[in-house]
């Protein structure tokens, strides 16, 4: 029984952190469909973009918010980099949501930095806003959508530093004298041939071949342009290779979108590196690294706890311990249908163990009050550790998870009660909370809004709507909605929430099959330590479920160590 339920737990946080990372990425039109799911079955392939349940919120149209920072998350800009930033998205179109599901992405990676932002939709350009902003991006997610003549003459004339994503690259290249001699390069056409490794600062990333197309470049005049990053492929021992990113004077292109079918070791890293290039930042050169021992609950294992709190002291390792404070199983879906209820203060012996944790560089991170929802499957089993608190989801037949809506009951105040349950479990056990983690790294914006208004620090992914505040429940009707998951590999001091994100970007060490779902272990979680290490300001952030070998938590420290990484404590300040 015991063996059964952490295995299953175990495999269903995987599936959450997955589909976490990769349900957004469905930005390629064709493959989005709302209310369908990718009929590709392939491991990747967790679906991708779902409706949030009947909107109630009253908006009659998916017509972005105004999405801005007024003030920047850090510390005054250096010298010479960039203070204020623009960013310019198609909103056009079936898919316009993309654009505005990116912008928001964009605008989270803006977080690490010490700049505020103001988002914009490109159809609604005026003249003369380039040369406002000391940066600017603009994200060409909408095929051929038609530019503002303002916004053309602006990029021709101005200097503002600008990163252009991907489309329309050619409203400019096929009908501007002047394009290839002012930026160096000429656009050729959209490549859907399939190049499915990109290479940057000598290592190499992965271009998921869901969506193949790249913007393909040419570069005319190397004193003007260079090339950045490059997509290759190889096929029957011959290697082709297109430039993927390239910079023409003050212009940046990215042949991609870089925020579509995000993996844990693909060409999203590049992008967030050269972030500190295009905003003009120095980076800290360092190597950093997180470890968590996640879903700790009334249940687990004292001496497992022990042992691992041991393990990591003698390797200098702080660590954080992400607690869920009540465990629940309220169908007995794993005690023959008997209801079983524990609190945290309960189990004397576990309390002492995560207080010795805590003698050992242990920091305790609230993981949720129970870490399932109410006396029902969301979507598996009503069991701590195992289902979603604040989100509603369902199983598919193939058991990949359909992101449903938010709860029913949602609200600021539903989540902040949940919350302030359980840090008084874990203060009545004689804890205090670094952090906060969000279960399987699901919740509606209301409730991160709370998770941010209640914690300094948070350590988690994260999902972000197209409309910046969430729909309700189940209850009326109204337009679908749709939403992206993101990780980062460095600290947010501030996403679109407002929260400070910790990076977790290595996943969890997962070595038993699960229907829809990959293997993961120790070599993957050190194979993609390997290529953020290549980032200027690298992080190597996993978690681990207690109840494996201990042998794998080993070798994962060691590698990560060997490679370089120095392993933190989470910090309020940290940057
Ligand atoms: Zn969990």
């Amino acid at each position: 029984m015991r063996r059964r339920r952490r295995t299953v737990s175990a495999k269903l946080s995987f599936a959450l952190f997955l589909a976490a990372l990769l349900y957004l990425a469905a930005c390629t039109p064709g493959l989005a469909q709302p209310g369908h799911r990718s009929s590709d079955d392939s491991p990747l392939s967790i679906p991708q973009l779902l409706p949030e349940a009947n909107n109630t919120s009253g908006r009659s149209s998916l017509r972005p918010m105004p999405l801005e920072r007024s003030i920047a998350a850090a510390s005054p800009a250096e010298s010479g980099a960039a203070g204020s930033v623009l960013i310019l998205y198609d909103t056009a179109g079936e898919y316009g949501w993309v654009g505005q599901i990116h912008a928001r992405m964009l605008a989270n990676l803006l977080g690490h930095f010490p700049v505020t932002y103001k988002a914009h939709p490109v159809e609604d350009y005026r003249r003369g806003m380039l040369r406002r902003f000391d940066a600017a991006f603009y994200i060409g997610s909408t095929y051929d959508n038609v530019l503002p003549p303002n916004f053309v003459r602006d990029v021709m004339t101005g200097d503002t530093p600008l990163c252009w994503f991907k489309y329309n690259i050619w409203r400019l290249a096929w009908t501007q004298t002047g394009f290839s001699s002012k930026f160096g390069f000429t656009f050729n056409w959209l490549d859907w041939t399939g190049y499915d490794t990109i290479h940057y600062r000598g290592e190499t990333y992965a271009k998921y071949q869901a969506d193949p197309e790249l913007g393909y470049v040419w570069l005319l005049y190397p004193s003007t342009c260079e090339e950045i990053a490059t997509a290759s492929r190889t096929v029957d021992g011959t290697t082709e290779s297109i430039p993927y990113i390239v910079k023409g004077g003050n212009l940046w292109y990215v042949a991609d979108l870089p925020f579509s079918y995000v993996s844990e070791e693909d060409r999203y890293l590049i992008f967030c590196d050269l972030l500190y290039d295009i905003l003009g930042y120095t980076p800290p050169e360092t190597k950093r690294a997180l470890c968590r021992i996640e879903d700790v609950n009334p249940i687990s294992d004292p001496d497992e706890l022990r042992a691992i709190a041991d393990y990591l002291y003698s390797r200098d390792v702080p660590f954080a311990v992400g607690v869920v404070p009540v465990y629940t199983d309220p169908l007995g879906f794993y005690s023959e249908g008997v209801p079983e209820y524990t609190e945290l203060s309960w189990n004397p012996d576990l309390v002492s163990a995560l207080h010795y944790m805590e003698s050992k560089g242990g920091q305790i991170v609230l993981h949720g009050y129970t870490h399932q929802y109410d006396s029902t499957p969301n979507p598996y089993n009503g069991v701590t550790g195992d289902d979603f608190e604040f989100y509603r989801c369902e199983l598919a037949e193939d058991w990949s998870t359909i992101y449903s809506g938010a709860v029913p009951e949602d609200s600021s105040k539903w989540a902040k009660n949940r919350v302030k349950a359980g840090l008084a479990e874990l203060q009545a056990a004689g804890f205090t909370p670094v952090a906060w983690e969000t279960p399987h790294y699901a919740a509606s914006s209301e409730d991160y809004l709370v998770f941010a208004s209640m914690f300094d620090l948070t350590t988690q992914r994260a999902i972000y709507f197209d409309l910046r505040l969430p729909a309700h429940g189940f209850k009326g009707d109204g337009p679908p909605t749709y939403f992206g998951g993101q990780y980062f590999p460095y600290v947010i001091q501030q996403d679109i929430y407002g929260q400070k994100i910790a990076p977790e970007n290595l996943g969890s060490y997962e070595p038993d099959p699960w229907p829809g779902y990959r293997y993961w272990y120790v070599e993957d979680v050190l194979r993609c330590a390997e290529k953020n290490a290549v980032l200027r300001d690298a992080w190597a952030s996993f978690y681990f479920h207690p109840f494996y070998e201990i042998e794998s938590l080993e070798e994962i420290v060691e590698g990560l160590q060997s490679m370089g990484y120095t392993f933190a404590p989470l910090r309020q300040d940290m940057e």
